[in-house]
């Protein structure tokens, strides 16, 4: 009974109003996997990276109890390379560069030992590939969740409405909910995408926290006002890995365990943003972990007296 996590596992290169990054490791299977091993183990990565992906890198995430037989290792390959620069607010950015690298032919294989997943968390990679891993698994997982981003919508649209019509949960950001749905009003976008398939909905607002759609209900997860945002890649994956880790920990897929959920994730991505690249997620505690959503308890908690 476990998690299994799909996505890209990556070196990225960083600008943000403040300062540079060098080639550092990234990639959105990487922060889903550091950040939901917090909550739940075994977890099953299913990735692949090139030759010059640090074999340490690896072996930390196993550590942490995370399985590597379904991440390929291509010996002669480059791994997907990634960068961006945020603008000033910190919350926009713009991809700079994208090679895809080992990513361009990637064609996931499930290992056996993966087969009894009752989690699945697709991060942000290729829909084609995406619905390939859920294609190969013999039984459907109790809760199939899924990342993406506009590049995938920009090309390759058909193939994301085919996994959106296969999976519970959608996780995108503002900008590509309206792009998904050509609404500019959230409410109208969620009820279009969750005509796509999907029976619950996140959108995520950076600083301004995230929603949490289904049907008619509405929940909203504040971010935690931090004095400074150092670097917010990862964030996007880092709130997955909160949002499945508490989930695959739990076994419950209701929406009132999903609110939970949207805080849990809302917390570890304000670790995220506070280092550069996976730096602040390696060295978190459970301790540090309490004390953040105790943060957000205080935060939104208010009694009020109505009539
Ligand atoms: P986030 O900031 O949560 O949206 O995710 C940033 C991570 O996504 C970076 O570490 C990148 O390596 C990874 N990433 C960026 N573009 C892509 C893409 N087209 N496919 C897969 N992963 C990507």
């Amino acid at each position: 009974m476990s998690l299994i996590v799909v996505g890209s596992m990556a070196f990225d290169a960083i600008e943000t109003p403040f300062g540079k990054s060098d080639k550092i490791i990234g990639g959105a299977a990487t922060y889903i996997a550091w950040s939901a091993s917090n909550f739940t183990k075994p977890i099953k990565q299913l990735s692949v990276v090139g030759g010059d992906f640090p074999q340490s890198e690896l072996d930390a995430l196993k550590l942490r109890g995370v399985e590597m037989e379904g991440v390929q290792i291509k010996k002669d390959e480059k791994s997907f390379f990634w960068s961006g620069r945020y603008h000033m607010d910190m919350n926009t950015r713009d991809t700079l560069e994208t090679q895809l690298n080992v990513l361009a032919n990637f064609s996931p294989v499930v290992p056996e030992s993966y087969q009894d997943c009752e989690f699945l968390m697709l991060g942000n990679l290729a829909p084609a590939v995406q619905l390939s891993v859920i294609d190969q698994l013999k039984s459907r997982p109790k809760l199939i969740v899924m990342d993406t981003m506009n590049f995938w919508m920009e090309i390759a649209l058909d193939d994301l409405k085919k996994v959106l019509a296969r999976i519970d949960v959608l996780m995108v950001n503002d900008s590509e909910a309206r792009e998904l749905s050509n609404e500019y009003s959230l409410v109208k976008a969620a009820k279009k995408i969750m005509a796509m398939g999907p029976q619950y909905l996140i959108i995520k607002k950076g600083e301004h926290g995230a929603l949490l759609f289904n049907e008619d209900q509405v929940f909203f997860a504040p971010a935690l006002p931090l004095e400074d945002v150092f670097d917010p890649t990862g964030a996007g994956d880092t709130f997955a890995g909160g949002f499945i880790g508490h989930i695959a920990k739990t076994k419950d897929i209701s929406f009132e365990n999903m609110k939970t959920a949207i805080i849990i994730g809302s917390a570890m991505a304000s670790f995220c943003v506070e280092k550069f690249g996976t730096e602040r997620l390696k060295e978190i505690t459970k301790e540090e972990i309490d004390v953040r959503l105790q943060q957000f308890q205080d935060l939104v908690n208010f009694d009020i007296e109505l009539g």
